[in-house]
């Protein structure tokens, strides 16, 4: 049934021995961290195959997370738009609300399995702090968040989640104190400590190991999505989407897909208010190569390689860079690239919460919006698989504040 492109297989899921996904990726590290990364490469590779590891993973993965997340027909929300059959894996099911608990809970039991005893990390919002904090408080680690100082005081209701779970939040002054200082911060103190911390690094991005072994964790997503989606309906979805941040939630669900080849992949950018510099993060669309975070990827940069601010409606989204395995699948056209603008996001959080009870992250509201356009232009008999990668209960109130539903009233899509 489903046809292999076997000479894909190689180039697509793995990287070289030094960690590049075709141009991108490698490891751009000052050199106290050399050694150190390429410890937990090693440590990954030989315990990625190792039946303790993987038994343990897959025991709390069932027990602990709730997996197999479950796969949705959107049924009301698909006649509306009048096309296509829109699909929703629902990881916004799992334990803390979206996909990041997989990566987490992978990254700290290597870290426990390594003889560790303090994962570190940055966080933005504050979700893979949160993801972070509580996996290492199911597993007894520390847990170190650096966090800028701006984004401790936007995101409160996270700081205090993570200080209940016992994790330290660590506010860092410097800079524009949002994201980009607080993962020098982490950085930083990570190189005074290799030996007995890990740095664990929130989505697919970073130098190598991380794209890989994010990508792995997450791939958990994309396995079950094929399966389930095959005894739901007897054939594999024809379109499958998913939003990019860094790409993780992408790579889970993609890496199920790539060698179908029958199967068309989308990546939905953040478009956010326009294609200005700063008032968006869609890196494939306005981005050119570069470097950031030790690794090379499509970056939102200057003429002196500097990051520029980017902007989203979904804190989640906000990111100059993108993970390497990402801009490989570009190059070599396997994954399409897409934009979904905040309007689109804000009107399939609306229409998903009001037509099928589920009320979607800002994050996966891209996704499922550039979903809803698509669908609408297709044929009934269509399929579409859409990653919801997380639950919008910690968007509600920035979205009824700032952008109420009575500003959406024309909008044709939405029922009342
Ligand atoms: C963090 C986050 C994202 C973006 O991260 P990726 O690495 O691109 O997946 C997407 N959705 C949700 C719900 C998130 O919390």
């Amino acid at each position: 049934m489903a046809k292999k492109i076997e000479t894909l297989v190689l180039n697509t899921q793995q990287p070289d021995e030094k960690g590049f996904f075709g141009a991108y990726g490698g490891a751009y590290l000052p050199p106290n961290l050399v050694e150190v990364m390429q410890e937990i490469a090693e440590s990954y590779v030989n315990i990625k195959t190792s039946a303790t590891f993987l038994e343990e993973l897959t025991m709390l993965q069932q027990t602990y997370t709730g997996r197999p997340s479950p796969i949705y027909y959107a049924k009301r929300l698909s006649e509306a738009v009048g096309g296509a059959k829109i699909y929703l894996k629902r990881e916004d099911l799992n334990h803390t609300g979206s996909h990041k608990i997989n990566h987490c809970l992978g990254e700290v039991l290597l870290a426990k399995h390594l003889g560790k005893s303090k994962v570190i990390a940055e966080t933005g919002a504050g979700q893979h702090g949160v993801a972070l904090a509580t996996a290492a408080a199911l597993l007894g680690l520390e847990c170190d968040v650096y966090m800028g100082e701006v984004d401790v005081l936007k995101q409160a209701p996270n700081v205090r989640r993570m200080e209940v779970l016992g994790a330290k939040v660590i506010p860092v002054s410097r800079g524009t104190r949002t994201l980009k200082d607080a993962v020098d911060a982490a950085f930083e103190a990570y190189m005074t400590d290799p030996v007995t911390t890990m740095y664990a690094i929130g989505s697919v991005v970073g130098p190598h190991p991380f794209p890989m072994m994010v990508r792995d964790f997450q791939s958990v997503v994309g396995r079950e999505a094929r399966e389930q989606f095959i005894t739901m309906t007897g054939g594999l979805p024809q379109h499958i989407l998913a939003c990019v941040g860094g790409g993780s939630n992408a790579m889970g669900i993609f890496s199920g897909f790539l060698d179908d080849e029958e199967v068309q992949i989308y990546g939905v950018e953040p478009g956010g208010r326009g294609p200005a510099i700063g008032d968006n993060a869609a890196t494939m669309a306005y981005g050119k190569p570069g470097i950031i975070h030790g690794f090379s990827c499509y970056l939102l940069q200057d003429a002196d390689g500097e990051a520029l601010p980017v902007y989203s409606i979904a804190s989640g989204l906000d990111y100059p860079g993108i993970g390497p395995q990402h801009c490989h699948l570009r190059d070599i056209e396997r994954v399409q690239y897409v934009i979904a603008t905040d309007r689109d996001a804000l009107v399939a959080f609306y229409n998903l919460s009001r037509l099928e009870g589920i009320i979607p992250a800002l994050e996966s509201s891209h996704a499922l919006g550039y979903a809803i356009k698509m669908a609408s232009a297709m044929k009934k008999d269509e399929t579409i698989l859409v990653n919801l990668s997380g639950r919008g209960d910690k968007d509600m109130d920035y979205v009824m504040e700032h952008y109420p539903l009575e500003a959406f009233e024309t909008q044709k899509l939405l029922v009342k």
